[in-house]
């Protein structure tokens, strides 16, 4: 990151390292608690050589409309400071993920660019529901909840599906396995977050560059609260102006460094990582194919 920023400032830029705030509890649910984990995970101005700001303001609803194009999604909520900004340089980990199957440039785009409203949108189609053959209203998931969609009246626990977001982050905690996701969640979920991902593309006018750091390829996305041994070899860091080439580079390369005893990204969560790459496609704003010229330094950037 330190780099980054300090090769955007030889160029006479003024940076700012962002991120958003997230729909599920936890450290990073609102600006101040983003900022705290932000700083105890050395994303400081005294290492980054620049402040880190949060995205979408204090509770993640400070936003610029966009229209876009999709198939199903007709306009999304860019995060504030990223559509005011000039241009961007999106860095991401690359690792597994267990709604996309893949975590990278695109969903950078589709997912960490947006506000709370934003993702609020990718995510609802995986509203889930209570197997009553297995609840035994523990009342666990109430607890879990960010929103308050679980409740428990006359020891039943209920879900306001008008309440839920669908990010799923409550199916981990029953003990009971009783909170079922809907069917094709995550096909559903990966065509809305390629389709989002022309949001900040447009409203930025495409003034954006990408790195890929496919390095600790962990099976869990860092959203977690825990780390697992990397599923394959480190891949490299990868660059382009196209965010839907970069990723579909960058899966294919992973799949090719898997280690023994591990499966393809594909097979790891049973879906199509490069689904959302071909709606990010779909929209206009890259290309699944792409050349690798692995003899390229920086210095010939
Ligand atoms: S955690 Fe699972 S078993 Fe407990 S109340 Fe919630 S759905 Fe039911
Ligand atoms: S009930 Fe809905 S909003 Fe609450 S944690 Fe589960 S999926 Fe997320």
């Amino acid at each position: 990151m330190r780099t980054v920023v300090d090769l955007i400032k030889e160029q006479g830029g003024v940076p700012f390292v962002t991120d958003t705030t997230v729909l599920y509890k936890g450290k990073r649910f609102n600006a101040v608690d983003l900022l705290y984990t932000a700083s105890a995970n050395g994303f400081s101005e005294a290492s980054m050589n620049a402040p880190f700001i949060v995205a979408d303001g204090l509770t993640g609803n400070d936003s610029v409309v966009v229209e876009i194009d999709g198939d199903i999604l007709k306009s999304t909520t860019v995060a504030s400071a990223i559509a005011n900004a000039d241009s961007m340089v999106v860095i991401s980990h690359c690792k597994g993920h267990p709604g996309s199957g893949f975590g990278g440039a695109v969903k950078n785009l589709g997912m960490g660019c947006l506000d709370k409203a934003g993702k609020t949108k990718v995510h609802e189609v995986g509203i889930p529901f209570i197997d009553y053959n297995k609840c035994s209203s523990c009342g666990i998931c109430i607890d879990e909840c960010a929103w308050g969609a679980f409740t428990k009246v006359d020891n039943m626990v209920t879900l306001d599906r008008n309440v839920c977001k669908g990010e799923l982050s409550c199916i981990g905690c029953c003990p009971n396995k009783a909170i079922i996701p809907p069917a094709d969640c995550s096909e559903k979920m990966q065509i809305r977050l390629g389709e989002a991902a022309a949001g900040p593309v447009k409203v930025l006018g495409g003034r954006i560059g990408y790195i890929n750091w496919a390095y600790d390829i962990t099976p869990f996305c860092d959203c977690c609260n825990f780390s697992s041994p990397a599923i394959a070899e480190n891949a490299g860091i990868l660059a382009s102006n196209d965010p839907v080439a970069i990723d579909s580079a960058t899966v294919d390369l992973i799949n090719n460094k898997i280690r023994v005893g591990n499966t393809s990204l594909a097979d790891l969560w049973s879906t199509d990582p490069k689904l959302h790459l071909f709606h990010a496609e779909k929209t206009g704003i890259g290309s699944t194919d792409y050349l690798l010229d692995e003899n390229l330094s920086c210095k010939d950037q």
